[in-house]
């Protein structure tokens, strides 16, 4: 039996972002989207990945794949099935590819087995829907087992690897042993930055995308600041203040909505309405820095100033692919639980309910709007597209100089960069500067909103996936 599960895609129209975008990207949007038009007409763009909801990934193809239908592309996104094994070995693999140790398993024979076992019946389900003139885009190592069976039957296949490391290590190239024989197959390697491709690949087929974001999506449409006070307090995220209104959010297919669940806050009584707020939002993963963005702040941030920090994620039970996330949201309370009272008074533990995705985008809109300061103080970090969001916000950013975070912050113009992400003394000092010099914060902020303008919304990403997979059935 299969376990291979369609997403519903609905299109979107390109020509909104006539209205944000800069004249000459405008125009280069225009004529990539016409030449799409002949370059796919009569084949399906097939996207697969491990996960509908939660997450930079998912989060990144739900708008990609609308604006590919809203420009007559056939686009469609499947997901694999998976089971425990299999998540418990993905996730060992993407803790590797961080050079980081995770749960300490091993990466051999027996994983191997497990790993192509548990894509069988996804991969028999999938060969059977791909026609040779499709074109197939895998998304992460949850998907390279599909590869060698797709290149059987001829189709152009595409491996996106949304990970990435800037100085591999021991359990990095571990990975890449484990993944390489299947990935070397595909006919062309999607990376971040170039820091992150892969030793061993043939460098032809090694092609850069920078991640993007959608500037119309819940997650980053319009939002004034009553209207992200009043979600705000309906959620149960701050406290203190009468609603201005109702508490209004606009979904992805454009139609109004109004909050209906409450987040799950571990804190001793609500951050004002009023209060400035240090905000990182991020799922519940040790490669976050919970512990740390915790701790740094109330030792560091909190006797020197009257700022709340709040620590957003998603309820745990939500990400389907991602088996720690319970364990390092238990960490993170018991830290919270540990600190001085006074200290534990100014920080706050969010779980935002995942039940409605657009819902849940909302208050991370509404969070990132009305924070002073946003922080991504991550040990390792693909892009980092929760910096990119708080950028568009006009949010001078303090995040660590690694991964594609240091693409899109230049340190001291449009963001505040950490070199040592595990000193919190640094961080510390980094965001009360920000606090103490609101002029300078707010310079940074408007810079931070013009650098993703130019380079980082995610008609950039669809130019370039337009050329590449024309490239590729112009070859084929
Ligand atoms: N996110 C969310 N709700 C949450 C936590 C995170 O929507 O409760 C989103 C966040 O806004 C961002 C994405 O998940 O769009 C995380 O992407 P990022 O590249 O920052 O990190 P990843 O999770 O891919 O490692």
């Amino acid at each position: 039996m299969g376990t291979l599960s369609e997403v519903e895609i609905s299109a979107l129209p390109t020509g909104r972002y006539e209205s944000v975008l800069t004249p000459e990207r405008a125009e280069e949007f225009r004529r990539e989207r016409e030449r799409a038009r002949g370059v796919f007409e009569g084949r399906i763009v097939w996207s697969v990945n491990s996960t509908a909801k939660g997450g930079g990934v998912a989060e990144m193809l739900r708008s990609l794949l609308s604006y590919a239908r809203g420009a007559d592309v056939d686009a469609r996104w499947l997901v694999v099935g998976g089971n425990p094994d299999f998540f418990a070995i993905t996730k060992r693999i993407h803790n590797h590819l961080h050079d980081f140790e995770g749960d300490g398993g091993e990466l051999g024979p027996e994983e191997h087995r497990k790993y192509e076992a548990a894509l069988v019946s996804d991969c028999d389900e999938l060969c059977g829907m791909v026609d040779p003139r499709d074109i197939v885009i895998l998304h992460d190592p949850q998907t390279a087992g599909l590869i060698p069976r797709l290149k059987e039957l001829g189709v152009p296949v595409v491996w996106r690897c949304h990970v990435g490391i800037d100085h591999p290590g021991e359990l990095t190239r571990n990975a890449w042993r484990f993944l390489s024989g299947y990935v070397r197959q595909a006919d062309a390697y999607v990376f971040s930055r170039q820091s992150f491709a892969w030793e061993g690949l043939d460098p032809a087929r090694i092609v850069l995308i920078a991640p993007s974001i959608d500037a119309f999506s819940p997650k980053n449409s319009d939002m004034d600041e009553t209207s992200a006070r009043a979600i705000l307090l309906a959620a149960g995220l701050v406290g203190g203040g009468e609603a201005p209104h109702d508490p209004a959010f606009f979904r992805q297919d454009g139609s109004t909505a109004m909050i209906e669940h409450r987040a799950e806050v571990f804190e001793t009584q609500p951050a004002h309405v009023t209060d400035r707020v240090v905000l990182q939002v991020s799922r519940w993963d040790h490669l976050k820095d919970p512990l740390g963005v915790i701790l740094g702040f109330a030792e560091h941030v909190s006797p020197h100033s009257d700022a709340h920090l709040i620590y957003a994620g998603p309820a745990v039970e939500s990400v389907s692919d991602d088996p720690e996330g319970r364990a390092v949201f238990e960490d993170a309370i018991r830290a919270w639980r540990g600190l001085p009272e006074d200290q534990r008074a100014r920080v706050h533990l969010a779980a935002l309910p995942m039940t409605d995705g657009d819902e849940n985008a909302a208050m991370v809109n509404a969070l990132q709007r009305h924070a002073y300061t946003v922080v991504q103080k991550s040990i390792a970090e693909g892009f980092g597209l929760t910096v990119a969001e708080a950028m568009w916000k006009a949010k001078p950013v303090v995040a660590s100089r690694i991964g594609g975070i240091q693409d899109q912050i230049e340190d001291g113009r449009t963001g505040l960069l950490l070199d040592d992400p595990r000193d919190l003394a640094e961080y510390g000092k980094r965001v009360l500067e920000l606090l103490r010099h609101e002029k300078r914060a707010s310079e940074i902020g408007t810079a931070a909103q013009e650098r993703i303008r130019d380079e980082y919304l995610g008609t950039r990403s669809l130019v370039q996936y337009i050329r590449l997979l024309a490239r590729l059935l112009e070859a084929n």
